[in-house]
């Protein structure tokens, strides 16, 4: 077991078929305590249920200051420690650059920049009194090629913006032992992708990527648990990219 008695914070994980919920259960699989924090009190309460009795369920918007900490309060005050926080909420709009308005950019980039960034400092200052601790952020193909299928510009600079704070935040906390490495997923297969294409557009998908596939959650999963685990104990500041080739 890669992650006995380890307490690991998942944000955006109460959805089924998401990414985040793919990660909580292999992590729960692997010994960790697992912490569900969504926007939805009693959706991240079952999903942690479904877990097993001693995991967590939350409410909390990561772009809300006060959530956030209210949140992280309960999870020392149950756990004690905090290992591992996994940044993966995050929402899209398949939108253009002339069509963004204020409205759109401050929700795109709340949640997954500035989320990313009040769930990092919540849970920092227990991993520094730990010296010990991994978190792994959950940014985007579309940060790296610029754009995507559904994400929109402002998605991407979002989780660009992602990269480069995860990179600061290691360079930062690597005196600590606390290691801050990014996943770059592509195009994967949950709600933000169900029904939303067409035959047509997903053979031109697949021609771009070079494992002829589609992404499913237990691809990043397995990715977040080995940048979650000591088994990246020397990495910090990267970012694995799980994309099937779309970037060669
Ligand atoms: P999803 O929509 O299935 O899950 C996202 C979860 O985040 C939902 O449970 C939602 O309730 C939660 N959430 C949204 N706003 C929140 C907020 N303010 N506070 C707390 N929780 C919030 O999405 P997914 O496909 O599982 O994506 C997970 C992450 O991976 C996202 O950051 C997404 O941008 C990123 N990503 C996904 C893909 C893909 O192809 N699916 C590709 C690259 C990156």
């Amino acid at each position: 077991m890669l992650l006995k008695d380890k307490v690991a914070v998942i944000t955006g994980a109460a959805s089924p078929r998401g990414l985040g919920f793919a990660t909580a259960t292999l992590f729960a699989q692997q010994g960790a305590s697992v912490v569900i924090i969504d926007l939805d009190a009693e959706a991240s309460r079952s999903a942690a249920a479904a877990l097993g009795d001693q995991h967590l369920g939350l409410m909390a918007n990561v772009a809300d200051e006060g959530q956030v900490n209210a949140a992280i309060e309960q999870v020392l005050g149950r756990y004690g420690r905090i290992d591992i926080l996994v940044n993966n909420a995050g929402i899209t709009q398949p939108i253009k650059t002339l069509d963004i308005k204020r409205g759109n950019y401050d929700a795109v980039l709340d949640v997954s920049l500035r989320g990313t960034l009040l769930m990092s400092q919540a849970v920092l200052p227990a991993m520094r009194e730990q010296q010990s601790g991994s978190i792994v952020c959950i940014s985007s193909v579309s940060a790296q090629r610029g754009g995507g299928i559904f994400g929109g510009p402002h998605y991407s600079a979002a989780k660009a913006g992602v990269l480069g704070l995860a990179r600061a935040m290691a360079r930062e906390f690597g005196p600590d032992h606390i290691r801050v490495n990014c996943i770059a997923p592509g195009l994967i297969q949950t709600d933000i992708t169900a029904g939303k294409l067409s035959d047509e557009m997903k053979q031109s998908i697949l021609a771009g990527i070079p494992l002829n596939r589609l992404g499913d959650a237990q691809d990043v999963a397995r990715a977040a648990l080995f940048l979650g685990s000591d088994l990246s104990s020397y990495s910090t500041g990267i970012t694995l990219d799980v994309n099937g080739g779309m970037l060669i």
